[in-house]
């Protein structure tokens, strides 16, 4: 059984390479690798290290 949570993940931009911290672990992770666009727009975040599954992620994307 995976984690759920919904918590707010913490993006950061590091030699122009947007990466995410998992809120779970702490890992550093790029954005493109453990974000998931759905075709309902939503965006779910997994975290390959600790496996912590986000949904509902609010980003500062308008
Ligand atoms: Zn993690």
């Amino acid at each position: 059984m995976k984690k759920a949570s919904e918590s707010i993940l913490i993006v950061e931009v590091i030699n122009m390479m947007p990466t995410v911290i998992c809120p779970e672990c702490s890992r550093e992770e790029k954005l493109e690798n453990v974000l998931t666009a759905q075709s309902n727009q939503n965006v779910i975040f997994q975290c390959p290290h600790c496996q912590l599954l986000v949904r509902n992620i609010k980003t500062s994307k308008g």
